[in-house]
């Protein structure tokens, strides 16, 4: 059976595409580095198609290393409520929650997952496995080629009983990535870095006109009459969505404005639809909080922010916060994980670790637009540096590279 595409009725976006942004040098090497690995087969496995960073990565990465020649899938593993119940708290104890991991619970995990790997049929010449749901897939395949696990949860404190439980799977794969070296566990597998970027030319990210965002902001009944305080965000703890509300109660004493929380639900996430009911009586007037999956509202409300918050507890790294950035608005993050890499500062954002110091910045920047401009084209050149797909795209490339020197010289006669 030919399973080759036969036409191409829309555009994928190419390296090309992002020269402009990047410049030909840079857009020359990445290109020579995907030649490289023409016709390789690498395949992602995740647990959700949308909501949350992973599947956003995931679905601009593997079309951009298509468009570049490297047959690049993805995967999703499915699972009953049960199942995603118990790996959403696997998901918070590897950020530092307690866990009460019983016998029945891993059954059900390891089972599922074996179910999964059965319908799976994996013959890639590389595979790399995203966070803990599909983690163990690992052992129930005879490993011809490198396996990795890419976890993106902010590992900075995992709860030792679960990471006891996990480490011998991770010690499965090839090597381990995580977004940063403080995340690094004691492991006999190698560990790298790499950070997440995002796309600019997707729906969450692609310049929008002042119409365009009007028309948007309008269709839900956002008020622009005054300044807008955003944060955009699953519904979820971690996320700290009620002390956004308390800085926001802070900051209007001294400023007038209007506070947005934009959030969706992701399919691996069972416990986003209690967080977002839970705020329900924090709404009035001035205080809009929206559960929808609507990515233009959310390129709409980072760009016409006066401030963007990404006030977190744990973040393993908050696209979040590279996409308002990158849209020449402020972010205001909490000062934890990967959001003390991205942002700089008192330079092109603000860091807190308190309501009432976000309270504060949320007045300074509401008050300055002179300061909210210069931040904002910082942070802009800040991702465009260093947050932009084609850098993640690289950073892979040379991971899976070396890795395919190391495969052949191992499969080579003598090797
Ligand atoms: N997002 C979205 N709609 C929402 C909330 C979030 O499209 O209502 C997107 C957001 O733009 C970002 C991703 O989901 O691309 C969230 O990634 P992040 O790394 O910030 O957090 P995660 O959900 O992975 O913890």
């Amino acid at each position: 059976m030919d399973t080759t595409l036969s036409e191409a009725p829309f555009r994928l976006v190419s390296v090309a595409d992002y020269e402009p942004l990047i410049g030909a040098e840079a857009a020359d090497r990445l290109l020579r580095k995907a030649e490289r690995l023409r016709d390789f087969h690498v395949v992602n496995v995740n647990s959700t198609y949308y909501g949350g960073g992973v599947a956003e990565l995931l679905s601009s990465l593997t079309l951009l290393m298509n468009a570049s020649g490297i047959r690049t899938g993805w995967r999703v593993i499915e699972g009953r409520p049960d199942f995603f119940s118990i790996t959403k708290k696997m998901h918070n104890a590897l950020q530092g929650a307690e866990i009460n991991l019983s016998e029945q619970k891993k059954r059900i995990y390891e089972e599922v997952v074996y179910e999964n790997a059965v319908r799976m049929h994996l013959d890639h010449d590389v595979v790399i496995v995203h966070d803990p749901q599909p983690l163990p897939l690992v052992r129930h395949f005879r490993r011809r080629a490198p396996w990795i696990w890419r976890c993106h949860v902010d590992l900075s404190e995992p709860n030792a009983e679960l990471w006891r439980y996990l480490a011998p799977m991770v010690e499965n794969y090839d090597a381990v990535v995580v977004s940063l070296p403080e995340y690094a566990q004691k492991l006999t597998t190698p560990q790298r870095f790499i950070m997440p970027a995002i796309n600019p030319f997707s729906t969450t990210n692609k310049e929008l006109s002042e119409g365009e965002i009007d028309e948007r902001l309008s269709r839900y009944g956002i008020p622009t009459d005054l300044p807008l305080v955003v944060q955009v965000s699953r519904f979820d703890r971690w996320k700290d969505p009620e002390g956004v509300i308390r800085a926001f109660r802070i900051a209007r004493e001294q400023a007038d404005c209007t506070l947005v929380l934009v959030g969706n639900v992701a399919t691996d996430d069972p416990e986003g639809q209690e967080v977002f009911e839970s705020l329900h009586d924090c709404e009035e007037e001035r205080i809009r909080i929206l559960s929808v999956q609507d990515t233009a509202l959310v390129n709409a409300l980072q760009r016409r922010a006066a401030v963007v918050l990404q006030k977190s507890i744990r973040e393993g790294f908050g696209l979040t916060v590279a996409e308002a950035m990158w849209k020449g608005t402020p972010v205001i993050g909490g000062r934890v994980g990967g959001i003390r890499h991205q942002i700089e500062d008192g330079v092109d954002g603000f860091l807190v670790e308190t309501v009432e110091q976000a309270a504060e910045r949320i007045v300074q920047l509401v008050k300055d637009p002179d300061l909210h401009r210069r931040m904002g084209e910082k942070a802009r050149a800040t991702v465009g540096r260093r947050f932009l797909m084609t850098r993640l795209m690289e950073d892979w490339l040379d991971l899976i590279d070396s890795f395919e020197t190391d495969f052949r010289l191992r499969a080579a006669p003598g090797g």
